[in-house]
């Protein structure tokens, strides 16, 4: 029997909820290993943010490139080459794996390849093709993240039904794709390949896509991918996919109940996730959970002490930076370290065109907390200097004030995802509106259009 090495912390899985937090632990003293099964830097960076929007810097080149006579720039022709634009996406995806692995490397953050399992609550099995490993914890961040749900319905394991990561590595462009999924997966997909040339259909179940932002998002949103050619079908509920004539035929009830048919080459299946929480030995070990996910308390720990879980295998809101962030505040509690971060100002961004960022509370959230003391202010990308230079003018900032400060923002249009931030920090630190509008915007920039919503907010 081999000799069992321990550590001051185990970290299952590499994901974002497990490689930042392996290198701070590792750099403030405790001994770490981190166990990873597939690839390092789990969902995020080899199938899904970063893949994602690696691909999506392509269609964006592509859909400049189709705008370009209208700054004056003619482009007579152009190819999409889909092999190339895999290649580019593998190319950065692998850069940024070896970036972690020579963190890893300087921080004597030890890495163990193999599907981990409890023993008990300070043994991990360890398995992989090659050898079977028992290491030692004092502290465990569980963060084994998510896979792809996919609904059991009849034709669902056909070929060119797929999932996101599938599609990801697709060396094809699919030339007609139908997404079973208007959420933000789904979205950006269909954002994404309709550039690339696929005549893109979603479908959704429920009546509007992205229905967990804000409703004047999402029917902007819908009619500015149907400007782009994307088709979309909301109160549609897929039953069956089947094969037809060397094609696909999705098959689904519309609102009144009738059947609707949808012809695919290729269908994409991006319904939502599931936590990675079998096999882990959970119940035997007595950490409690359910469907969703891993249960733990504010700490982010499970009910067995000094195991913690973070990230997509608890469930809520499957996001990098929140699985990073739930990651610092469990390092922080086995440190004994004041925990600061707060979860209910978490920005989210969806690469669309354009993209799509908010934070904090929506309107209908607010409204039903603070009542009457709840003021909006909307300002639009239409009335900016800037925006118009960039022929960007589709979009608006909404901004949701409650007391001297904000509780939600919401943006549509160009660099939303950066310009949020701005508005997280005025919520996160409750900074007083009037010292905001205060504050000098340069010009022209597209933070004008949050400056704008500012004053619009403050009168
Ligand atoms: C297509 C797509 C696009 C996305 N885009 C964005 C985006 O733009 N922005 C954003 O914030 N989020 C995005 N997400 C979500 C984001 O990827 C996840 O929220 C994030 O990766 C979760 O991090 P995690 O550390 O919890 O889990 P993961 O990243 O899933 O990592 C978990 C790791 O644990 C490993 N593992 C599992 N079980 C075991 C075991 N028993 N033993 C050892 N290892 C194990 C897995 O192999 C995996 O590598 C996207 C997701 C997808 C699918």
């Amino acid at each position: 029997v081999k000799p069992i090495k321990s550590y001051d912390l185990v970290i299952i899985g590499s994901g974002p909820g497990g490689f930042e937090v392996a290198t701070k632990a590792s750099l403030k003293g405790l001994t770490v290993a981190i166990i990873e099964k597939k690839q390092i830097g789990g969902t995020c960076l080899n199938v899904g943010c970063i893949p994602t929007k690696s691909l999506y810097q392509s269609a964006k080149m592509i859909k400049e490139i189709k705008e370009a006579s209208q700054f004056g720039v003619s482009v007579p022709s152009y190819e999409v080459d889909i092999k190339a634009i895999i290649e580019r996406k593998d190319q950065v995806v692998d850069r940024l794996k070896q970036n972690i692995k020579t963190v890893f490397d300087q921080t004597w953050v030890t890495t163990y390849y193999g599907a981990a399992s409890f023993i008990d609550e300070q043994r991990i099995h360890i398995s992989n093709n090659i050898d079977n490993e028992i290491i030692g914890f004092k502290h465990c961040i569980i963060a084994t993240g998510s896979r792809e749900f996919i609904i059991p319905i009849p034709g669902a394991d056909l070929d060119n039904v797929l999932s996101s990561s599938d599609l990801l590595d697709l060396p094809e462009i699919p030339k007609e794709l139908v997404i079973i999924g208007g959420g933000v997966i789904g979205c950006e997909m269909a954002s994404i390949y309709s550039q690339l040339g696929s005549k893109v259909t979603i479908i959704e179940a429920v009546d509007r896509i992205l229905n967990l932002l804000e409703k004047d998002i999402s029917s902007r949103m819908k009619a500015m991918m149907k400007k782009d050619g994307i088709e979309i079908n909301t109160s549609t509920k897929v039953t069956a996919i089947e094969e037809y004539d060397g094609m696909l035929q999705v098959k689904a009830l519309n609102k009144k109940g009738a059947e609707v048919n949808f012809n695919a080459t290729h269908v994409l299946m991006a319904v939502g996730r599931q936590p990675n929480i079998e096999h882990l030995n959970l119940q035997q070990l007595g950490i409690d959970y359910n469907r969703k996910g891993i249960l733990v308390d504010e700490h982010f720990m499970t009910s067995k002490e000094g195991i913690y879980a973070v990230g997509d295998c608890i469930g809520g809101r499957m996001l990098a930076h929140t699985a990073t962030f739930q990651s610092y505040a469990a390092l922080n509690h086995i440190l004994n370290d004041e925990n600061q971060i707060r979860f209910d100002v978490t920005p989210s961004c969806v690469f669309t065109f354009p993209e799509i960022a908010t934070v904090g509370m929506s309107e209908e959230e607010a409204t039903e907390v603070y009542k009457e003391d709840v003021k909006v202010s909307k300002s639009l990308y239409r009335a900016n200097g800037k925006a118009n230079a960039m022929g960007a003018t589709d979009g608006f900032i909404k901004l949701i004030r409650h007391g001297d400060t904000l509780v939600g923002a919401h943006i549509l249009g160009e660099s939303a995802s950066t310009i949020i931030h701005q508005a997280s920090l005025i919520i996160e630190k409750k900074l007083s509106i009037r010292d905001c509008v205060d504050m000098i915007h340069a010009h022209p920039t597209l933070s004008e259009v949050l400056l704008e919503a500012l004053r619009g907010i403050i009168e």
